[in-house]
């Protein structure tokens, strides 16, 4: 070749070349453009994972700037979260398979994890090209429909456990309405037996092996076991628990007194101050137990309880609620036994109490009419008789019609002013006969130099007096001792009648102010209707005042009566 085609090849060569690198740069600068131009994150790197080439897009998509990013590893950018990690990420590139659903986090400039998705290029060369596609929304999107999912399956859960509480709330109230139907419609002379029927109704329906009835002894502080049920196999303890001391189980006590529950799911974890219920009640093999106060004005009056002995049972807080229902069923069914017991002794007494005062009437009015020789001062002490015999028969009545009144509310107050020192010592006055008759000494004390004058109803304080009086002479033996007193404590007049007579049994204290209530006291039976406390207490109530009593058995009793000084 010439020298001149030599340049000339030369000179085409250099031409060439100029034309490639000129083509190559404006490929570049397209490739460039393309890649600036996305959304994604283009990248490459070598297979070790150092980073040669990132879009500019970084720097908005994750906050970093390529050439930050340059010549350091993937490592870096990874999050510590990330569900991928370098090794991952390098493997799919080389593998070159479309990766979708490869997500993985990056790190953001301010430490924030950035939710991305791997896009593999196919490659021939060394190096891995891929893009991250910004998948922070979608990412956070399905997390939210996660928790929306989650929060709905648990809400639907609850409900479902939920409506599965109220159904079994339910049928066991219809169980508890069903056994008080039966209470209302049967006679409650049979309380016992429908007491047993519902305890194995209850228990069947709980599951249980055992239920009972304790009933509270105030007077003997002592409880006993009046009705039970048994699962069959189960051994009965009917008759084990007989005026057992409250002392035995004082934890137990303690919670019934105060009206709540006992729900115990597990025996063994009965707490240290329960240890005797624990000892007891895992002697008998009990693992669960449920106890359920019977109360009257927040007064224990006993309780009933269930037990498991096979299984530990647990009871939701609405059913042990629903149960709580059963103490209150079983006390009324046997107070409406005893007012019905009442009743009919109450019937009987006053036919006695009629029967007697008439028989007498009758005998001594007969006898004056039918014979004319009867001396004159047998012919007196007759007619006396007749007389103060039908005083005690208007007595009667008018305690028989003071109690209707009072029962039907029509029991308003004559109210006027009045000496209420003046009607005090006239009312004792009246009784100072029946006292000397049962050889009682009647004594009267009214607190001096005290202004007296007030409104009351005259007829009925009077009555009140008489009643309470005369209740002490009564009830007070020879020899014994009464005494009346008037005086003024704060805002009320107080009056106290006090006597040395039988006293009262701490069991009947609370009772002895019923309708138709009287203590039994063998032996030594007095008349009477049981019908003048029970008025008494009422007359006070209706004038704004209160009555209390106070007694220790043969030694005697006090009653206080409070009224208001002014009305
Ligand atoms: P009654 O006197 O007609 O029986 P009450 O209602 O007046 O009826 O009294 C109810 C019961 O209370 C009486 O049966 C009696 O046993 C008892 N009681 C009342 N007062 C006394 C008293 N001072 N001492 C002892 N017992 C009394």
């Amino acid at each position: 070749m010439s020298q001149r085609d030599h340049r000339r090849s030369e000179e085409l060569a250099v031409q060439i070349n100029n034309k490639l690198v000129e083509k190559l740069a404006t490929s570049d600068q397209r490739f460039r453009q393309l890649v600036e131009g996305q959304p994604d994150v283009v990248f490459s790197c070598s297979p070790t994972g150092l980073i040669d080439y990132l879009s500019p897009v970084a720097e908005r998509v994750f906050g970093r700037k390529p050439e930050d990013c340059i010549g350091g590893n993937l490592s870096d950018l990874l999050h510590k979260d990330s569900p991928l990690g370098t090794k991952d990420i390098l493997s799919a590139l080389e593998k070159g398979s479309s990766a979708e659903g490869l997500r993985f986090l990056l790190t953001a400039r301010d430490g924030a994890p950035v939710w991305m998705m791997l896009q593999i290029a196919p490659s021939k060369s060394d190096s891995r090209i891929g893009s991250w596609h910004n998948v922070s929304d979608a990412v956070h999107g399905e997390k939210e429909m996660d928790a929306l999912h989650n929060q709905l399956t648990a809400s639907n859960n609850q409900l479902q456990i939920q409506s599965m509480g109220l159904a079994k709330r339910n049928e066991l109230q219809a169980l508890l309405v069903d056994i008080s139907q039966n209470f209302v419609q049967h006679s409650s002379s049979d309380a016992d037996t429908l007491i047993e029927e519902a305890l194995a109704r209850i228990g069947h329906y709980m599951g249980v092996d055992r239920g009972y009835v304790m009933i509270l002894n105030h007077e003997e502080h002592s409880m006993s076991n009046t009705h039970e049920w048994c699962a069959e196999g189960t051994e009965s303890h009917y008759g084990h628990f007989l005026s057992v001391s409250y002392d035995t189980f004082p934890w137990q006590m303690a919670c019934l007194r105060s009206g709540s529950a006992i729900h115990v799911p597990c025996v063994a974890d009965l707490p240290r101050e329960a240890s005797a219920e624990k000892q007891a009640l895992q002697r008998s093999g009990v693992q669960s137990l449920i106890a359920l106060p019977m109360l009257t004005q927040d007064k224990l009056q006993g309780y009933v309880a269930f037990e498991s002995i096979h299984k530990e049972c647990s009871w939701d807080v609405d059913i042990v609620d629903v149960l709580q229902l059963i103490g209150n069923m079983f006390h009324g069914a046997r107070d409406r036994e005893r007012v019905e017991r009442l009743k009919s002794e109450f019937i009987a007494s006053v036919s006695h109490e009629l029967r007697t005062p008439l028989t007498s009437i009758l005998g001594f009015s007969r006898t004056l009419s039918s014979k004319t020789d009867i001396k004159e001062d047998t012919r007196q002490e007759f007619v006396e008789i007749i007389h103060s015999q039908s005083v005690r028969l208007q007595a009667l009545i008018e305690s028989l019609l003071e109690i209707s009144r009072i029962e039907s509310g029509i029991h308003e107050l004559q109210l006027g002013d009045l000496d209420l020192e003046e009607l005090v010592t006239a009312t004792c006055a009246q009784l100072a006969e029946k006292a000397t008759a049962g050889n009682v000494t009647l004594t009267v004390h009214i607190e001096p130099d005290i202004a007296y004058a007030t409104q009351l109803d005259a007829g009925r304080i009077r009555s009140v007096i008489e009643n309470l009086a005369g209740n002490a002479i009564k009830f007070t033996p020879k020899n014994g001792e009464v005494k009346i007193g008037l005086s003024v404590q704060g805002s009320n007049f107080e009056l106290t009648i006090s006597d040395t007579g039988f006293g009262i049994p701490a069991n009947d204290l609370d009772r002895i102010f019923e309708r138709f209530y009287r203590i039994q006291r063998p032996g030594r039976e007095i008349q009477g209707t049981g019908l003048g406390l029970a008025i008494t207490r009422e007359i006070v109530s209706l004038h704004g005042g209160s009555i209390q009593v106070e007694s220790i058995v043969d030694k005697g009793s006090k009653f206080t009566v409070t009224l208001p000084r002014k009305r």
